[in-house]
């Protein structure tokens, strides 16, 4: 590996030169640590394929963490669906799965020890005093008057508050740093409180719980973690871990600090995402419109294209907005090399073959991926009634439309070219059917009178083909930056509070159509996908599809539409 390689990113260019120096014995050991309260999203994405692809990379290992160290927002039903987003992402934590819950003994004991040496209190103080007291940077804070108990005190408190005697904010257990220090984070931070509430995995046997500040990097070092990689809010929580790992003379694994994933119009915060589904603003965690990673996966985006774009966005230390434009068309190389081709009509308006009798049936060979020559073909059946786009068709077409007008050939995908002999309307003025001939022989073709035949369009035969149920799904915002535009200040912003960002949902987020397809398409199988040729890829729903009745999504149209609109205004 060197440092010009496509994402020769600088995480990767430490672990390149920590190797070289010899540093850990060479070895490489990594970890993902979610925290089982909510699903996972595409930013967790990027730290997933960071920690397993630096492991894989480098001959070492990524272990599986279960950050659960605060019993009341989390779940089991989290646990599941977070090893269930890992596998299919394509990674294998094989015997490394963890739970920081397994080290709550440890983690108890070495708070014992810290208040044996000195290094920590029990206090008394309310969460507003402890406020008040820990001040602001530029001045330094006010000592609690009880940071000086005795040891033996502390001690005392300490193993009272987890057998139960005091109630919950009563007391807390602080590590005893640096009043002064111009991180807050140093000033005698709380490691402990009292929760009386059951834990997923330890049940009632706990009634102080670590606060994760204190937890996370014994859990690293722990599992003996070389290089611990985090976004970067946590720079400013280093110096705490050090001092711990100092403090109890414990090995230091190495933080190095990335950028997170913002990701264009959508909203990543568990607590958004969270709110969007108990509200009803989208169908649940797995709705096709939200970044969870299952909503990704029922939408049809395949894990290769998650994890070619978690590659393109590379790993910096700067905060930016990941344009979606850029994961759409990781999705769409990702289908263009692998979905096989079909024809859907969407819109459809009859087209008559006025020289294909009526019993006919005519064959036509159609190629199932032109991409990828494994895939072979397929015959397809038509005959004397077609169905075509409504708007391949336009009574009287401007010069630069290629497509069907009065007078004008096209051809139709691999049935050959067609010329155009007439149409008739209904009432209100719409066209109700095209009459065209189709070129049995190439003499249409070949005829001075036919203008030059520039497109091709899709079709479907109208007595073969099926109906089926499609949703075509569109981003969730209508705004780049919909949190960030709904909240008022940069505190809101940061905090991530504002409620606003709910006036940018995009109401044409989902629209449920109709499309005529071509009879091979109901044998898709949940969860496999289609390009439905010249309108976008698909995929069958694996939850609502029934044998022989898919149901589809819509994963990507073809080309980047908002971009296009972006550019019409
Ligand atoms: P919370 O909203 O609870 O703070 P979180 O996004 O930090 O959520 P965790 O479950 O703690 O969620 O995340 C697990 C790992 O994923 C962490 O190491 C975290 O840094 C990383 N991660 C989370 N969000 C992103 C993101 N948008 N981009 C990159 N990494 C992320
Ligand atoms: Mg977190």
């Amino acid at each position: 590996m060197n440092a010009t390689a496509p994402s020769g990113h600088f995480i990767r260019q430490i672990i390149d030169a920590d190797r070289a120096a010899g540093r850990h014995g060479g070895r490489v050991i990594t970890r993902f640590p979610p925290e089982p309260n909510g699903y996972l999203h595409i930013g967790h994405a990027k730290s997933i394929c960071l920690n397993f692809g630096m492991a894989r990379e480098f001959g070492g290992r990524c272990h599986l963490r279960f950050d659960d160290t605060n019993p009341i927002t989390e779940e089991a039903e989290y646990v599941g669906s977070i090893q269930r987003d890992v596998a299919w992402l394509g990674f294998d934590w094989g015997e490394h799965l963890y739970f920081a819950s397994d080290y709550f003994d440890r983690m108890y004991r070495w708070a014992e020890e810290l208040i044996r040496r000195g290094k920590a209190y029990v206090c008394t103080l309310t969460p507003e005093e402890f406020k008040a007291y820990r001040g602001v940077p530029s001045r330094p804070g006010k000592p609690s008057p009880w940071r000086d108990r005795p040891a033996e005190e502390s001690l005392d408190l300490f193993r009272r508050m987890q057998a139960g005697a005091f109630e919950e904010g009563a007391y807390v257990l602080r590590a005893r740093i640096d009043m002064a220090s111009p991180n807050l984070h140093m000033r005698d931070p709380v490691i402990y409180r009292i929760r009386k509430a059951s834990h997923h995995r330890t049940g009632d046997r706990w009634n102080v719980y670590p606060m994760y500040d204190y937890a996370h990097c014994l859990e690293d070092s722990i599992e003996g973690v070389t290089h611990s990689l985090c976004t970067l809010e946590f720079e400013v929580h280093r110096p705490l871990y050090d001092w711990l790992l100092d403090a109890l003379e414990l090995f230091h694994p190495q933080q190095i600090e990335f950028a997170r994933l913002n990701l264009s119009y959508t909203v990543m915060s568990k607590r958004k995402l969270l709110e969007l589904v108990r509200e009803g603003k989208v169908a649940g965690w797995d709705d096709p419109r939200l970044p969870t990673l299952c909503g990704l996966r029922r939408r049809g985006v395949p894990p290769a294209a998650i994890r070619a774009f978690c590659d393109r966005i590379g790993v910096t230390k700067y905060e930016s907005l990941t344009d979606v434009a850029l994961l759409e068309h990781c999705i769409r190389d990702e289908l263009n090399r692998t979905a096989p081709r079909r024809m859907a009509v969407f819109n459809p308006v009859r087209l008559v073959l006025t020289n294909v009798g009526e019993d006919e049936v005519l064959t036509c060979e159609a190629i199932n991926n032109p991409e990828d020559p494994e895939a072979g073909s397929r015959t397809l059946r038509f005959g004397r009634d077609l169905l075509i786009e409504a708007d391949d068709f336009l009574e009287d077409p401007p010069s630069k439309f290629y497509r069907l007008g009065p007078g004008r050939a096209v051809r139709l995908r691999y049935a050959g070219v067609v010329r155009c002999t007439g149409f008739t309307k209904d009432e209100a003025g719409a066209v109700t059917e095209i009459q065209a001939e189709l070129d049995r022989d190439g003499s249409i073709e070949a005829d001075p009178a036919t203008p030059r035949i520039r497109a091709t369009i899709h079709w479907v035969s109208g007595r073969d083909a099926v109906e089926v149920e499609a949703r075509l799904y569109d981003r969730l915002f209508t705004v780049e930056d919909p949190a960030g535009e709904a909240a008022e200040t940069e505190a809101e912003a940061e905090a991530d509070t504002s409620a606003d960002y709910k006036r940018f949902l995009n109401p044409d987020s989902l629209r449920r159509v109709t499309a005529r397809v071509e009879p091979s398409v109901t044998d898709l199988p949940p969860g496999a996908s289609v390009q439905f040729e010249r309108t976008g890829y698909f995929c069958a729903d694996p939850e609502d599809s029934r044998p022989g009745r898919p149901v589809f999504n819509r994963t990507a149209t073809l080309r980047d539409t908002w971009a296009r609109k972006a550019t019409q205004k």
